[in-house]
């Protein structure tokens, strides 16, 4: 199929226009040198916008586009302190003038609020502390009580990953074709961080529709491989089914490496240390503690292994999540070099 015919697709969802599109694609020539490797690029969307950025933004586009023809009363999510979904939704929704109340895991803290639940307090979140239950449990939970109060409350997915937020990367895999035609470049690998599976659904399933030969490896942040691909796999699926595409993708079609999921998720070892005293070091960019730092430690790594060949041009999609780098300062700072 052409761009032209799956952008008509997904103009046909309206999604809504939140947050700084196109993101800068820009070379990494420094990093590049310093590893000695492929020719390394940057895809930004750290730079989304909605209280400082990340990769929610473009799928809460399509998610809250939904959720205005739902007239809800109000909206709710889920996550863990420092979820950057949670934070990317409440700032989403100062702008939509819908309140949102953000169901978080554990109990309230009691020290100062800090990274992105000190901005969910400033885009004016409401909170509901998950405790002894999980996150998920403690979501449905309140979701029944708004509606037993007579509120409708529409509920944004974990991860703001489902088929309307898979689209998200659907279009931004469009984007980055259109700004390559524009600087006549081609790559041939893009590395993301996967957690919940719907930003490389998104670009995996929009390569498949249009052809295109890049690679698209996935570094799991929490999951199994086999246990992501699957997901990937039913995400880019519904995706299709709901662009009204005549395609279904197998768990194979999503190169997952989950060689790196370290001491667990939210755990910050070594690898993302490194990682992102490097980054910031060569080319003046902010990665995150929790998914980018592992991610773009996940790169590195590979480089050094001679896993891309030295002709190649790789592309590292920045997904976002620098307010949890204020969480982790003291663990970022200490340490060897
Ligand atoms: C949510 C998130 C991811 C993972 O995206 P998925 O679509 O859930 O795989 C990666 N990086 C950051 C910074 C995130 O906040």
């Amino acid at each position: 199929m052409t761009k032209q015919t799956l952008k008509s697709k997904l103009t046909q969802l309206h999604p809504v226009q939140l947050g700084h599109l196109n993101t800068p694609l820009d070379p990494l020539p420094r990093l590049s040198k310093a590893l000695g490797g492929p020719e390394m690029w940057v895809k930004r969307d750290d730079m989304t916008g909605l209280a400082t950025g990340g990769n929610k933004v473009r799928k809460l586009n399509f998610v809250l586009a939904d959720m205005l023809q739902h007239k809800p009363d109000l909206v709710l999510t889920a996550g863990g302190l420092q979820s950057n979904q949670a934070r990317q939704t409440a700032a989403a929704c100062s702008i939509l003038g819908m309140p949102c109340t953000l169901v978080l895991a554990g109990e309230e803290p009691q020290e100062h609020a800090q990274g992105n639940y000190l901005l969910d307090q400033l885009v004016d979140a409401s909170f509901v502390w998950a405790g002894d239950t999980t996150v998920k449990e403690a979501l449905e939970n309140e979701a029944a009580r708004q509606r037993a109060a007579g509120k409708n409350a529409y509920v944004v997915p974990f991860g703001a990953s489902n088929d309307l937020g898979v689209c998200g990367y659907v279009a931004a895999f469009i984007e980055l074709l259109e700004q390559c035609e524009n600087l006549n470049l081609s790559f041939d690998d893009i590395v993301l961080a996967s957690g919940s599976g719907g930003t490389q659904a998104g670009l995996a399933l929009a390569a498949a529709l249009l052809n295109s030969p890049i690679r698209i490896f996935g570094i799991s942040i929490i999951e199994p491989a086999t246990v992501l691909q699957q997901e990937i796999a039913r995400l880019a699926n519904a995706a299709a089914l709901l662009l009204g595409l005549d395609i279904r993708l197998t768990p194979d079609q999503f190169p997952v490496n989950a060689d790196y999921l370290g001491g667990g998720y939210g755990v910050m070892g070594d690898l993302e240390r490194e990682s992102i005293r490097l980054t910031a070091r060569t080319e003046g960019i902010i990665l995150d503690p929790v998914y980018t730092g592992r991610a773009m430690g996940a790169l590195i790594d590979l480089v050094r292994k001679s896993c891309f060949a030295p002709g190649e041009r790789v592309l590292f999609w920045h997904t976002g999540g620098l307010p949890a780098v204020f969480e982790y300062a003291g663990q970022l700072t200490q340490g060897s070099e």
